[in-house]
């Protein structure tokens, strides 16, 4: 497969021949084209596997049309920790650099003000830990109901952390319709229970 074959948009097409990409890795070549249709994603993939991009690349390109609206994201990306939020926000800032998308990341020990503003400018990618995008939500500041796309990284981590009544309570703030591409290094019960409650029909890829 070359990234070409896999109907992504062309301003994202470019953005990763700048980043010097040559192939989809497998995750990518596996996930991307099931994600591009609409379908829900439960990919089991450790990092390094490349899946940052298999997750970002279909997004930025369903999102390319359209416009986000005053605190109603378009998409949500869920990460365990700080840092793994920020190197989502990292490589959406690489992808989608010739597109018009708007990012928000949204993670504890950084003040509400600037985080409010990005929000009331209207986000087409909101990346943000669970606890800090509840505490938004419970402040008043964001409606989760105009998500089309939710991803949840690294969930096994999630759980380790005990964050999955956090998802849980995200996953019913967030409309029945939305697309669901989620990522887990392993398979607990646990998460094995998540994915069955809210994923619908996904193709189950392993990498
Ligand atoms: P990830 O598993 O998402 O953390 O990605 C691991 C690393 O691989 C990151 O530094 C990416 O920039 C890089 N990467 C992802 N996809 C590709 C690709 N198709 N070709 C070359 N490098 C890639």
């Amino acid at each position: 497969t070359k990234f070409t074959d896999l109907a992504l948009d062309p301003k994202v097409l470019q953005a990763i021949a700048e980043a010097g990409y040559e192939t989809p890795t497998p995750i990518q070549a596996q996930a991307i084209p099931h994600a591009l249709e609409g379908r829900d994603v439960l990919g089991i993939a450790q990092t390094g596997t490349g899946k940052t991009a298999s997750f970002t690349l279909p997004l930025i390109t369903m999102l390319a049309k359209g416009r986000a609206r005053a605190r109603m994201p378009r998409s949500l990306v869920l990460a365990p920790t700080r840092e793994l939020a920020a190197q989502v926000a990292e490589n959406f800032d690489i992808y989608a650099k010739h597109t018009k998308l708007t990012k928000a990341l949204l993670i504890g020990g950084v003040s509400f003000g600037e985080q409010d503003k990005l929000i009331d400018r209207g986000v087409d990618v909101l990346i943000a830990t669970p606890g800090r995008l509840l505490d938004h939500f419970e402040r008043g500041k964001l409606l989760l109901t105009g998500v089309q796309v939710m991803v949840v990284d690294e969930a096994d981590r999630m759980l380790d952390m005990g964050f999955i009544p956090d998802i849980e309570r995200i996953f019913q703030l967030t409309p029945f319709t939305r697309q669901t591409l989620f990522f887990s290094a392993t398979m607990a019960p646990e998460i094995e229970r998540i994915t069955n409650t809210f994923l619908t029909a996904p193709a189950r890829i392993e990498v």
